[in-house]
């Protein structure tokens, strides 16, 4: 590596291509370098099973991208065709019976039995003020909240759903259920204030923005950015694993997309001391297997509406899901674990051949377990939609060990790369005002283990990149990201 660059780019995950966008956007020289053969990271779509067959490796649906402010000023949804379903998450119960959360509240409330009221009054106030929820739980997170109303609101519903006191609303399973299931994204102990929060905030996206699905999978929102990369002079080099910062060619920025524990290691003697023992206090949380299936038809649902979301919670009863969740927690395989599931075929032809189907899901598993979630997976559909199994032409099962093995930012297969509880989401990865900056003479880290955490939004990049034009490039200015003509999508034109 003999060339110099103005900044460059360890991995290239969303966060990391998000930080190469906007210093590529400043007119700055940038190369980006990414161990796998192919870029995107967690954003990534591929054929696992059969041919034909595209699965997502990693994200799928993208609650966080509409309302993201990097997205925002990329002119994501003017890029890459985002399908939003009328239903951003089902959440079947047995006997035959859903919870569904429309986009439309009042429809969804109105479903929801004897507590769609209560569920109203919970959700209301937060996706009328969603921008504002948005900005305090994710875009400015570490700021005074630009809409304190939207702060205080947010909050005591997170206290009331993230406590001991979380059914007090509410006199049947149904909306508790949904609202556990949206909450469990988060892969910690039920109910705790961080997985409360999360819960709503998604919820709240569920019912203002919708959970939209992108047109070709996940790798089309990596290869919209790599796009826009490379039509500003950017290079990505793919197959380069970095082991170490003195690999790099020399560059004025380096911005690692990494965790903490990849920075110590790439780093050596260069990092403080200090620094470096506040890097190993951050810890990270339990993994996931993931299980991706090429179907011979839909999931055959025993609530027929399940078919028009294309998320669904799998788990069964608010109780249910929290005493697997704890399970995992204590470091034990529950028998009828929680399972996150995708079905994007439904919505976008481009995952499979005509008449047939994928279907993606995970579910939480002990930090490293090695043991195959396949069958406890296919065990916990079928129970919701009996035949299931007949339906299924191949599997395609990772261990949380492959998970990690496929991308060292999801140590032990934590797919949140630090697990997201309250101190680490507001410390992430230390308590600073700029928690992208080190103490190194420009180095940056730009990955969801810093703030404002895991999703697929882009914004540790696009701040941590931000940072770095202030502090190595003497300029407060925000690059322009909108996309060029020639790079907005048919249907926008
Ligand atoms: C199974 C799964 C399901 C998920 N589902 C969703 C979802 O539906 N919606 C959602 O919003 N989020 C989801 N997420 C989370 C989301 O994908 C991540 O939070 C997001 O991708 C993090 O982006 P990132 O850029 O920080 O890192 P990553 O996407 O993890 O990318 C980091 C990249 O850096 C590379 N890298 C690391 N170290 C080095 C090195 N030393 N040298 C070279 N390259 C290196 C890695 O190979 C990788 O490509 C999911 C994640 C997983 C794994």
């Amino acid at each position: 590596m003999t060339e110099s660059y103005d900044a460059i780019i360890v991995g290239s995950g969303p966060n990391g291509l998000a930080a190469a966008v906007t210093l590529a956007r400043a007119g700055l020289s940038v190369a980006v370098y990414e161990k796998s053969p192919t870029f995107g990271g967690a954003a990534s779509t591929a054929e696992l099973t059969l041919p034909g067959f595209r699965h997502d490796l990693g994200s799928a649906v993208h609650p966080l991208a509409l309302e993201s402010w990097f997205f925002r000023e990329f002119g994501l949804d003017r890029r890459v065709p985002l399908i939003v379903p009328e239903v951003s998450y089902a959440h079947p119960l047995d006997g035959g019976r859903a919870a569904l959360a429309y986009r439309d509240l009042s429809r969804a409330a109105e479903g929801l039995g004897v507590d769609g009221p209560a569920y109203e009054r919970l959700m209301r106030p937060l996706v009328d003020h969603l921008r504002g929820v948005a900005d305090f739980t994710g875009n400015a997170l570490l700021r005074v909240p630009g809409d304190p109303i939207a702060a205080v609101l947010f909050g005591i519903r997170a206290l009331e759903q993230g406590g001991p006191w979380w059914n007090a609303r509410f006199r049947e399973d149904v909306v508790p259920s949904l609202i556990t299931g949206v909450s469990a994204h988060t892969i910690l102990h039920q109910p705790s204030l961080a997985a409360g929060g999360a819960g709503l905030v998604l919820a709240t996206y569920g019912h203002g923005r919708g959970w939209p699905i992108p047109v070709g999978g996940s790798q089309s929102i990596a290869d919209a950015m790599i796009s826009d990369i490379r039509a500003h002079g950017g290079v990505l080099h793919a197959g380069v694993d970095i082991s170490s910062l003195d690999e790099l060619p020399p560059a004025r920025a380096v911005l690692v997309n990494s965790t903490p524990r990849t920075l110590i290691r790439l780093a050596g003697d260069r990092m403080p001391a200090s620094y470096r023992r506040a890097l190993e206090r951050f810890r990270y949380g339990d993994g996931v297997a993931k299980v991706d299936f090429a179907l011979s038809d839909p999931v055959p649902w025993a609530h027929p509406d399940v078919a028009r979301t294309g998320t669904i919670h799998i788990g069964g009863t608010r109780a249910e899901i929290a005493a697997a969740e704890n399970a995992v927690a204590r470091g034990e395989l529950p028998d009828a674990p929680y399972v996150l599931a995708a079905q994007p075929s439904l919505f976008d032809s481009t995952r499979a051949p005509a008449g047939t189907h994928v279907l993606w899901a995970y579910t939480h598993v002990p930090s490293g377990s090695p043991v195959d979630r396949e069958e406890a997976v296919i065990r916990q559909i079928e129970r919701f939609a009996p035949g299931f199994r007949d339906t299924i032409l191949a599997t395609a099962s990772r261990t949380a060990v492959d998970v990690a093995a496929w991308n060292p930012n999801f140590a032990g297969g934590d797919i949140s790369a630090g697990a997201p509880t309250l101190t680490q989401l507001l410390g992430r990865p230390v308590y600073r005002p700029d928690p992208w900056r080190t103490p190194m003479k420009g180095v940056y880290l730009c990955s969801s283990s810093t703030s404002p955490g895991p999703g697929v939004h882009g914004l540790a990049g696009w701040q941590a990149a931000l940072s770095a034009l202030r502090h190595e490039f003497g300029t407060r200015l925000r690059p322009d990201l909108a996309p060029r003509d020639d790079q907005l999508i048919a249907a926008a034109r």
